[in-house]
């Protein structure tokens, strides 16, 4: 019984970090469902509550583990996802026809209008004149 606990223990880590190489690889977690990752913590977090009830310490040991992989899955997760959708935002602007898309300190999107000509302006606020 430990040592199964043991074997399903490294087997969940190892999927977890097979998903933290993947998103680290593609910088991107766009494809990978956040829900998913939410519901196996859960899962883990109460398997974690019976290990200690029954005093398994191979259970709380693999949850643990478990826990704590998933957990940098998660943060990679958001992570990965401001990244993609900033970009995702700049392609979305871009198609607009502005260039040059960034922010300011203030966390405005900025960029250069290619209608008007008209540089570093606030993309939200430019009414512009050629359109
Ligand atoms: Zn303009």
């Amino acid at each position: 019984m430990e040592l199964w606990m043991s074997i399903v223990g490294i087997s969940m880590s190892l999927g977890g970090a097979v998903q933290i190489y993947r998103i680290w690889q593609r910088k991107t977690s766009d494809d990978i469902s956040m829900t998913v990752w939410v519901v196996l913590i859960h899962g883990l977090v109460w398997w974690l509550i019976y290990g200690i009830m029954i005093g398994s310490i191979s259970l709380i040991i693999t949850n643990i583990v478990g826990i704590s992989v998933d957990s940098v899955v998660l943060t990679m997760i958001i992570k990965y996802r401001t990244k993609s959708k900033q970009s995702a935002l700049a392609t979305y602007y871009k198609k607009k026809g502005y260039t040059n898309i960034g922010a300011d300190e203030e966390g405005h999107t900025i960029g250069n209008c290619q209608k008007c000509g008209l540089h570093g302006v606030l993309i939200d606020e430019h009414k512009c004149k050629k359109s």
